[in-house]
């Protein structure tokens, strides 16, 4: 384990009612910060209590958008000790995007004990109320104050935490999505399989748009021939076709989801066949006109598994047939929330211990 500095806050927060948390609004009294220069590469790993970061107006990452970052959460398992879920994948990923954006690539090793470091000075702040956890943002800026067009010498790496309840504090609510024909989230050759901010803010003005008209996301299409599904919102997508699950593969537009990963590993294991490839939004809307398609949901960290009850395309529409949440996505959802909080047995391999029940301080 390498040694970062502590240097603890004087002043602790009082620890909110988890019922009342919203995501990614309040967070813990501590944060990781690691910089980065030409010399002594990724040095000066530090705890530090939550703060303000002061940075000059001209550092790139405000311009130029120089920028990756990851998402992943620490669960209180029910014998009072904390576990992360497949830290690692979220680090070598951040090292992928790190290298399409020109940035340093940082250790995977180096964050999963950056992450493993904060959560155990934090080990007070992972809730344990029923599907709550503690969600990470490791991220890294640029900050060079320099406005040519290059890849920025400095860089921060900085890891804040914040308490987040369950998704669904109100079970599995299906959500409404229409496909956007108008504008695309990335393309290949983009920064698509990247996770880092400019994709998000370009697909801002159509998640806004389609909540305007009574939706609550889009489903993106490619953006070279506009004909192929991509995702959902910020999430993978899956659809239960015939006796298949087709997802749109990783063809460089789409993020690779650990979520995702975990769900195809899961079906596979269960002898659910299923195909990674394009997926024409013609032969979706056919297969829910023929009644072939009895599932949709979405994948990703925050919500696990995110039941779609409506999909419209051009007038065309279809509904679940029950109107909730079907029984493959409700059973991808138990089995993946089972491991995550530690109430199933991880016969994968994929949860790793990080901070003792009663925590390092
Ligand atoms: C983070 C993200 C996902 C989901 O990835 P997980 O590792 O499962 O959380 C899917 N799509 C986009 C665009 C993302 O940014």
């Amino acid at each position: 384990m390498r040694h970062f500095s502590v240097q603890l806050s004087p002043d602790r927060k009082p620890k909110p009612e988890v019922s009342t948390l919203r995501f990614g609004k309040s967070f813990t009294d501590h944060m990781f910060l690691m910089d980065y220069d030409p010399e002594r590469l990724w040095h000066d790993g530090r705890i530090v209590p939550y703060g303000p970061l002061s940075l000059e107006p001209a550092a790139m990452v405000f311009h130029y958008a120089q920028e990756v970052f990851e998402g992943l959460k620490a669960y209180r398992r029910p014998d009072g000790a904390v576990q992360l879920f497949r830290p690692m994948d979220n680090a070598l990923r951040l090292r992928d995007s790190c290298v399409r954006m020109g940035i340093p690539p940082l250790e995977p090793e180096l964050m999963v004990e950056a992450v493993k470091a904060l959560v155990e000075v934090e080990e007070s702040w992972v809730p344990d109320a029923p599907g709550a956890s503690l969600y990470l943002r490791p991220f890294i800026i640029a900050v060079d104050p320099a406005l040519g067009v290059h890849a920025s010498r400095t860089y921060l790496f900085v890891i804040i935490a914040c308490p987040v309840g369950a998704y669904y504090p109100n079970g599995l609510a299906p959500v409404r999505i229409y496909v956007e024909d108008e504008d695309v989230r990335a393309v290949r050759g983009g920064t698509g399989y990247a996770k880092c901010g400019g994709n998000y803010a370009a697909s801002i003005r159509a998640g806004e748009r389609a909540q305007a008209v009574g939706y609550d996301q889009v489903l993106w299409l490619d953006g070279v021939e506009r004909k192929y599904i991509e995702e959902v919102g910020s999430m993978n997508v899956m659809f239960r076709i015939g006796g298949r699950v087709v997802t749109p593969k990783l063809t460089g537009s789409v993020l690779p989801g650990v979520t995702r990963r975990s769900c195809i590993r899961l079906l596979e294991d269960w002898g659910v066949p299923v195909e990674e490839r394009l997926l024409p939004a013609r032969e979706l809307f056919d297969a829910a006109q023929s009644g072939e398609l009895t599932e949709a949901w979405g994948t990703g960290t925050a919500a696990v598994i995110s039941p779609i009850g409506e999909l419209a395309w051009m007038g065309e529409r279809w509904t679940t047939p029950r109107g909730d949440i079907g029984p493959l996505a409700r059973r991808l959802y138990d089995t993946l929330t089972g491991i995550q909080w530690g109430t199933l047995p991880d016969p994968y391999g994929w949860t790793v211990p990080c901070a003792s029940a009663s925590g390092m301080l």
